[in-house]
């Protein structure tokens, strides 16, 4: 499976650093020396306007970091799926353990934004991922299951991509083990093969996140099942990003 590499600028950039970056990743992606991956970036929503207008005619593609799961309505604050496809977004992410936690997202509720989002052609990027404690515990492929049981979207049309993203790997430079991730990947395949059958089950990409760096994601990038990346503090520099993209 061809690798995506997504960048997740979380809260950061504004429009003169957003911009400059977007059109560096968008000029190289253009290049012939470019590495034969799809490249995503998901810039705040304050962004996703101007990085689109840099983006556009070249290959890499864009996504939003949340979506609500109504099409309208009096949700303030909120972004409806259908606005971020106005937008050209791709693809969303949804089910971050920063908005699970700082939003107290439930399993329910990224469920419904995923199929949300698909119903309006646009990707979720789906993530999943234990808390230290809870691999502490031997319980990290437990709580893996629950959530994909819990939040996977319905069988149906519509492309879908996972990212194990252990909690206490991200923005925190520690990264999981090789053998970590395979057997985590391995676990979320099964799953994914359980509830959509082996065919489709086998198509979804399955994302690593968790401090991912030039220095460590070929390693990662090997490793069975791992189908790209889901980068965060990395993302925002234009040349760690391109290294992460010619690693894979
Ligand atoms: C993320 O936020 O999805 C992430 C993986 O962050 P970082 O790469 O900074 O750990």
């Amino acid at each position: 499976m061809r690798k995506l590499i997504a960048g997740n600028w979380k809260m950061n950039g504004q429009r003169a650093d957003g911009t400059a970056l977007a059109k560096t990743l968008a000029e190289r992606a253009r290049g012939s020396e470019a590495p034969d991956v799809d490249w995503l970036v998901c810039p705040p929503f304050t962004l996703l306007h101007l990085v689109a207008e840099q983006l556009s005619g070249s290959p890499v593609k864009l996504g939003a970091q949340d979506c609500h799961f109504e099409e309208k309505g009096a949700h303030t604050g909120d972004v409806a799926p259908g606005m971020l496809d106005d937008l050209c977004c791709s693809h969303v992410i949804v089910g971050h353990s920063e908005r699970r936690q700082d939003h107290k997202e439930s399993d329910e509720l990224v469920q419904a934004k995923a199929e949300a989002a698909r119903a309006h052609g646009i990707t979720p990027i789906l993530c999943i991922g234990e808390t230290q404690e809870e691999r502490d515990a031997g319980k990290a492929m437990d709580v893996l299951t629950r959530q994909l049981e819990g939040s996977l979207p319905a069988a149906g049309e519509g492309e879908l991509v996972v990212a194990y993203e252990p909690v206490w790997a991200i923005g925190t430079g520690r990264t999981a083990t090789a053998e970590d991730v395979r057997e985590a990947h391995a676990h979320v395949r099964a799953q994914l093969k359980k509830a959509y059958g082996d065919t489709a089950g086998a198509q979804v990409r399955i994302l690593y996140g968790g401090s991912v760096k030039p220095a460590n994601a070929g390693e990662l990038m090997a490793t069975e099942n791992v189908d790209g990346a889901l980068v965060g503090g990395a993302s925002l520099k234009a040349d760690d990003f391109w290294e992460i993209g010619k690693a894979a």
